[in-house]
């Protein structure tokens, strides 16, 4: 019926040429328009998120009226902007996630896969899978995403014209008070649109010029966490030559590096990625899989209640929800582990009684043990 739901992303800037054409896009009136731009500050619910020390952030809970704008704007313009991202952007986008970050930086050695097959001896071979790999995280990076850059984008990059892309600035965008108490525009945190607007301004500010500045190295975006890794086992002083480059290249887009989270991954040592470990293949980290193994396995000898407060939950459904959450995952990552745990947790759920008699059949006094059950307890004596 209405042409405009029609309009491909590409045709945006001829057809999106003022005020008004904007709001027909959208499928609101020019005065709701306006009236959200001029106000938007008001319509922000603000509070600051501690979830850890150290790491306060501000989030801007949007209104009724902000939040259904910021839909449609998410829906007709951001989202199809966003499906242009090369395969390097992998936060606020359908259909991709961490996994896709982690699985970009793996190695492909023929070497190693004949020999580490069993009856194989390793062969010693400058191994692409003994990169070394390091972590770089941007500082405020959503507002410091300012209304300029954003108005930028819009102009230079998608082509619309100066008065819509101010506009459209404008209401991706709020005002804030910066450290030194000082007014700024800056994306918030908590908007709908922020993760996407947010991308699409990095990927021309920011990731085009480290790709190409950079292309011996591996590099993947998820959100505010970049990531890079290299074919081969560089000395520290060469990857401490790449990160002053990476820092080059992101103090001239703009954003600012925060030191305390660098990390930098030599093959020797566990190399992960936003949770997962990816020094030969994808895999669930260690110590995670240790700690749900040892939640499962006591479950499955005293019972769900019994690991509540090793797992700090309050309730056994809260307790099932955290192992149902992490099988989820694990079995996204490496399903081969995951199954073995998820038959921990169907033993587990049978209780910790079945359990005790699982064992007793094969423990029969028949087949040499004698069994001897003493105020409720099961001892196996071998005969
Ligand atoms: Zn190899």
């Amino acid at each position: 019926m209405a042409p405009r739901t029609t309009i491909s992303i590409d045709r945006l800037s001829a057809t999106v040429t003022g005020d008004d054409t904007l709001a027909a896009y959208l499928g609101c009136s020019t005065r709701t328009l306006w009236h959200v731009a001029m106000k938007r500050h008001e319509m922000y619910e603000k509070f600051i998120l501690t979830a850890m020390p150290g790491a306060a952030r501000r989030v801007f809970v949007p209104n009724g009226l902000l939040r259904a704008l910021q839909a449609k704007l998410r829906a007709k313009i951001l989202t199809p902007l966003s499906r242009k991202l090369g395969p390097h952007v992998t936060a606020h986008r359908a259909g991709k996630s961490t996994l896709d970050a982690a699985a970009l930086h793996l190695r492909a050695c023929a070497v190693c896969d004949a020999t580490t097959l069993p009856n194989t001896n390793p062969v010693k071979h400058d191994c692409p899978r003994r990169g070394v790999k390091f972590r770089l995280e941007l500082k405020d990076f959503f507002l410091s995403t300012r209304r300029s850059w954003v108005c930028q984008y819009f102009h230079e990059v998608v082509g619309l014209n100066e008065c819509v892309s101010r506009l459209l600035g404008q209401l991706l965008t709020t005002g804030f008070r910066d450290s030194r108490r000082e007014k700024r525009n800056g994306v918030p945190q908590g908007a709908l649109t922020s993760g996407e607007i947010c991308n699409l301004v990095a990927d021309c500010r920011l990731d085009g010029p480290l790709i190409e500045g950079m292309p011996e190295w591996r590099y993947t975006r998820h959100e505010d966490s970049l990531y890079f890794s290299h074919d081969a086992a560089l000395p520290s002083v060469e990857v401490k030559k790449a990160i002053q480059s990476a820092k080059g290249f992101i103090k001239a887009a703009g954003y600012r590096v925060s030191w305390k989270q660098l990390q930098v991954h030599h093959w020797s040592r566990p190399q992960r990625l936003l949770g997962i470990n990816i020094n030969r293949k994808l895999n669930i980290p260690a110590n995670e899989y240790r700690q749900l193994h040892h939640v499962l396995y006591h479950a499955k000898k005293r019972g769900f209640e019994a690991q509540l407060k090793f797992t700090k939950t309050a309730t056994v459904a809260a307790l099932h929800a955290w192992i149902d959450g992490k099988l989820n995952y694990f079995g996204r990552v490496a399903p081969e582990k995951a199954a073995k745990l998820q038959r921990l947790y169907e033993a587990a759920k049978l209780g910790p009684e079945a359990n005790v008699h699982a064992t007793a059949p094969e423990a029969s006094p028949g087949a040499g043990y004698a069994v001897d059950q003493r105020g409720g307890e099961l001892y196996v004596i071998c005969t």
